[in-house]
């Protein structure tokens, strides 16, 4: 069996690995133009995309900026899952938004932004703090501004004259206190099964997630339920299929959506070695129909991104339930070239094996991991 994957990233190398070992082979397809790769060693295989739609069970995503071109030709051919209306909801803010408003699912105080003249005395409507981004193509905080105050206005409106708002407009978002972010990953499979991984608790640094813990730490069962609920409503309203991320900032005793990832999540990647199934073999499950894994968590898990970095010590693999995965890409400034997953009997363990994992990093790269281990730590 054979699963075509839009997008030769991180994501589809982990599902390509996930899926070998029920012999499912995954193959990539590069967007920038179109040729169809080995999801881990890149090289371009001699037959077209056309040829690898004809040969494929299913066809699904890594990312959701896919061309538009390519998606529709995706689509054509019926084997596309997700379905193209959950891909688009998760490229296009504007239309997230719509979507959580019509299952009346709680997000953030918003107007969207597609005229400059909103701006004036937007403060009056939605806050001094602010935050706007732009409806498509951003992530990991690309495509964001911030403003602090009213005073803001006037500089954040010169920058937004050379964007076309007509054509992308902007999401402007009132800045939310939280007291955490947490995320719901989860899959639904084609007869409407539901399974959600334990709720992770995300640390952002600068727009980019570095740190999940999973299970959320002190978590109430209320809000685990609340949260699980709103899966449900996305994915049910959907007709989703396969794994879908939810971001949600935790406010008091309010959830709030911060956004949707209609495919495989940064904030999954615990699950590669602290629970029963991954996130990635989950995915290929649920969109082959095989029947869902168990999403039982062997213990309580730390994934710790490595961005923007190559110069740490491989012998962090030494800690005991420590694993690296590897994405064996180019170095760049913010790029995620891997992650270290950390596995441990307990919040306290798991705080220790932090800290035993500082020595092997250098500290400019991980700015939240050793105040992460110091709480974990003194927690039972
Ligand atoms: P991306 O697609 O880059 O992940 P997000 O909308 O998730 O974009 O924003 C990235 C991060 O910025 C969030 O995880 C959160 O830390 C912060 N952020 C985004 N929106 C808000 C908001 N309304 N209030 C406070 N923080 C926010
Ligand atoms: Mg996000």
């Amino acid at each position: 069996m054979k699963v075509l994957v839009l997008g030769a990233g991180q994501l589809a190398q982990m599902m390509h690995l996930a899926a070998a070992h029920l012999g499912v082979e995954v193959l990539a397809v590069d967007v920038k133009d179109n040729s169809v790769v080995n999801p881990v060693t890149k090289q371009a295989y001699e037959f077209d995309l056309a040829f690898a739609i004809e040969e494929a069970s299913v066809i699904t995503v890594e990312f959701e900026h896919i061309p538009e071109v390519l998606l529709g030709i995706v689509e054509k051919s019926g084997k596309l899952a997700p379905n193209v209306q959950s891909i688009m909801a998760g490229a296009d803010r504007v239309r997230e938004k719509q979507l959580l408003e019509k299952y009346a699912v709680s997000n953030c105080q918003h107007l969207i932004i597609d005229n400059l003249d909103q701006l004036a005395n937007i403060d009056k409507k939605l806050g001094e703090q602010i935050i706007f981004k732009a409806s498509r193509d951003g992530y990991d905080g690309y495509g964001q501004w911030r403003m602090k105050s009213a005073s803001d206005i006037a500089p954040l409106k010169e920058i937004f004259t050379s964007l076309d708002l007509q054509k992308v407009p902007l999401i402007a978002e009132s800045m939310s206190k939280f007291e955490r972010e947490i995320s719901v990953v989860g899959a639904r499979d084609l007869q409407g099964n539901i399974r959600c991984f334990q709720i992770a608790e995300n640390l952002h640094f600068e727009g980019q997630l570095h740190v999940s813990v999973a299970p959320a730490p002190s978590l109430s069962e209320s809000h685990i339920a609340q949260a699980t609920d709103i899966f449900a409503t996305i994915v049910n309203g959907l007709n989703y299929t396969g794994v879908l991320a939810v971001e949600i900032f935790q406010v008091d005793e309010q959830l709030l959506v911060n956004e949707i990832a209609p495919r495989v999540h940064n904030s999954g990647h615990w699950t590669q070695d602290g629970a029963d199934t991954c996130q990635f073999e989950q995915h290929i499950r649920a969109i082959l129909g095989f029947p869902l894994g168990s999403v039982k968590a062997k213990g309580v898990t730390a994934m710790v991104n490595i961005i923007g970095c190559t110069s740490f010590s491989q012998n962090l693999i030494g800690i005991e339930g420590c694993h690296l995965h590897w994405y064996g890409k180019t170095l760049r400034e913010k790029r995620k070239m891997g992650h270290i997953n950390v596995v441990a009997d307990n919040y306290a363990a798991l705080g220790d094996k932090l800290t035993a994992l500082l020595d092997y990093l250098p500290s400019e790269y991980f700015p939240l991991l050793a105040d992460e281990a110091a709480r974990l730590s003194t927690m039972k």
